[in-house]
């Protein structure tokens, strides 16, 4: 079985080149093509020596996503869809704003988790998708907008941001999700800097713990209550792993990396989205560095939520203010076609 070395971090690609007898002066500059846009096949390498090519076609492998759909949004969101080798299917969401490029990458086919709120909640959980897979999402999204005509000076500057917020929890799937952090923060991988790159979870506090020593990236943490029964009821998590579990381990992150958290806080009409619930939150954030994230509940047909009326929101949003928080209101993009917070769901007919 031939090893895909869209798989492999540079350190991995050095072993493997040991294992098959190339010489380690070569890797960088594999490592390197490999991650361009348009990577296929060891052959149109025109810069490295045809033997090394021949025993790199003989072992190994360059795995590539490719769309079996794509649907535009009228605000210009672009969804994708990918059919994994397994026959199971993700999606990915390009995000443009103000000039900037922002792709929400998923890291499992489903989730586990649950969460009442969330449609990739009901696909269930598949698998734990490879590190190739996630850096193909990337890849897949800089040659679809190569392909739509997109200028840059250098492809790593077509997407700007990636954001951990597609189908899965990102830290149930962690060592996957380190190695393909550290393929894309590579210099001669995607070249992803630490302020680029957001990683959300549901609230697993060991591997927040975990990520504070292993990576630098930026963390975001869905909260959306402070009250354990409220929170229990929307993200069935909870019930292990409570609200003063989560913040102590958001606390903690904070100290070890010097980062603020971002705290997302989906606003959900008579759910959470009174002023006394926004004096709660700012009580219990009061000793954590972080930023808030409020959403506009994104409705998602069959399921009973409502969103937050925008008086609502924005006396939530005063409140907190008040109490000193920086708190921005997250605009909802791509609802129309289903591509918004909380609405991945496998499309139909991929
Ligand atoms: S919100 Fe995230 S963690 Fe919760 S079920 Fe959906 S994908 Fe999973």
């Amino acid at each position: 079985m031939p090893i895909d070395l869209k798989n492999l971090t540079q350190r991995q690609l050095s072993e493997f080149f040991a294992s098959v007898g190339l010489p380690a002066s070569r890797v960088r500059h594999v490592f390197e093509l490999v991650h361009r846009p348009g990577a296929r096949e060891f052959a149109g390498m025109s810069t490295i020596k045809k033997e090394i090519r021949r025993v790199l076609a003989e072992h190994a492998c360059i795995s590539r996503l490719e769309p079996a759909k794509v649907q535009r949004s009228i605000d210009g969101t672009v969804k994708f869809a990918f059919r994994l080798d397994d026959g199971a299917v993700i999606e990915s969401v390009l995000i443009p704003a103000k000039g900037r490029h922002t792709l929400c990458v998923s890291s499992q086919a489903g989730c586990a988790m649950g969460c009442r709120f969330c449609l990739t909640a009901g696909m269930g959980f598949h698998r734990n998708l490879t590190p190739a897979e996630i850096v193909n999402q990337v890849v897949a999204a800089q040659e679809h907008m190569i392909g739509a005509g997109v200028v840059r000076a250098t492809t790593r500057q077509l997407v700007d941001n990636l954001v951990f917020m597609g189908m899965g929890e990102p830290l149930a799937n962690y060592d996957n999700l380190i190695a393909a952090l550290t393929i894309l923060m590579d210099q001669r991988g995607q070249g992803f800097s630490e302020r680029r790159i957001t990683v959300s979870t549901c609230g697993l506090p060991s591997r927040i713990r975990d990520l504070a020593r292993d990576i630098r990236v930026n963390l975001a943490v869905s909260l959306h209550s402070v009250d354990d029964a409220t929170r229990s009821t929307l993200m069935p998590v909870n019930r292990t792993h409570g609200v003063e579990d989560v913040l102590a381990a958001c606390r903690e992150y904070a100290t070890a990396t010097k980062q603020v958290v971002f705290i997302e806080y989906a606003l959900i009409a008579d759910f959470n989205d009174a002023a006394s619930d926004a004096h709660r939150l700012a009580e219990r954030l009061r000793d954590l560095p972080c930023r808030i994230n409020l959403l506009a509940y994104n409705e998602v047909p069959n399921l009973p939520y409502r969103c937050s009326p925008e008086t609502s929101i924005r006396v939530f949003k005063a409140i907190l203010a008040k109490a000193g928080f920086r708190t921005l209101v997250r605009t909802s993009r791509g609802a129309d076609v289903s591509a918004a917070c909380g609405q991945l769901a496998a499309m139909e007919s991929v």
